[in-house]
């Protein structure tokens, strides 16, 4: 496969999203973020939020994706581009093919749950009268650090917990 190309613009807009995913960390949630852009604009935005929104379709993409909709009153995006810290899911992917976006350049890979690259490749799908190029890597380590840092925090967390009512229970 060809290495992806990533322009100053790419890296900026990267940038952009990488800041609304420590927004996310801030929240709680897994942080992923993300933004949307289109002939150069900024015109949706959006962070990880289902434990907060109580809603499991908070993903960062899909924030992002209803805020440029309503921005733009259009259902569809054509020739946007989303920039995302990880691998979109089979969800937010099919929800990028309605939306008809031209674009994704995504950082991480998502082992487990990536449907771009990792678990399969959606976009190229036969079945889909609408290709959503996709391009990834840009800033990859800086946000799989981030997000492997947030999976240990947790992981400590949870075991000082464990700790605590141990001591609790023996009292
Ligand atoms: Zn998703």
């Amino acid at each position: 496969m060809k290495e992806p190309v990533f322009t100053e613009d790419d890296r900026a807009w990267m940038q952009k999203a990488l800041v609304l995913a420590e927004q996310a960390e801030v929240a709680g949630e897994v942080p992923v973020g993300a933004v949307i852009v289109r002939d150069g604009k900024l015109i949706g935005e959006g962070f990880n939020q289902p434990i907060t929104t109580c809603d499991p379709t908070s993903h960062a993409e899909l924030v992002a994706l209803r805020h440029a909709c309503k921005q733009e009153k259009n259902y569809r995006l054509p020739g946007a581009t989303l920039y995302v810290t990880l691998e979109p899911c089979s969800m937010c992917a099919g929800a990028l093919v309605h939306a008809r976006i031209q674009d994704v350049v995504f950082a991480a890979k998502e082992p487990k749950s990536g449907a771009l690259v990792s678990t399969q490749e959606f976009f190229l799908s036969p079945q889909l009268n609408h290709r959503v190029l996709c391009r990834h890597g840009l800033e990859a380590d800086t946000a799989g650090d981030m997000l492997s840092q947030f999976f240990k925090r947790r992981r400590d967390e949870k075991k000082r917990q464990k700790q605590h009512q141990k001591q609790h229970q023996k009292h």
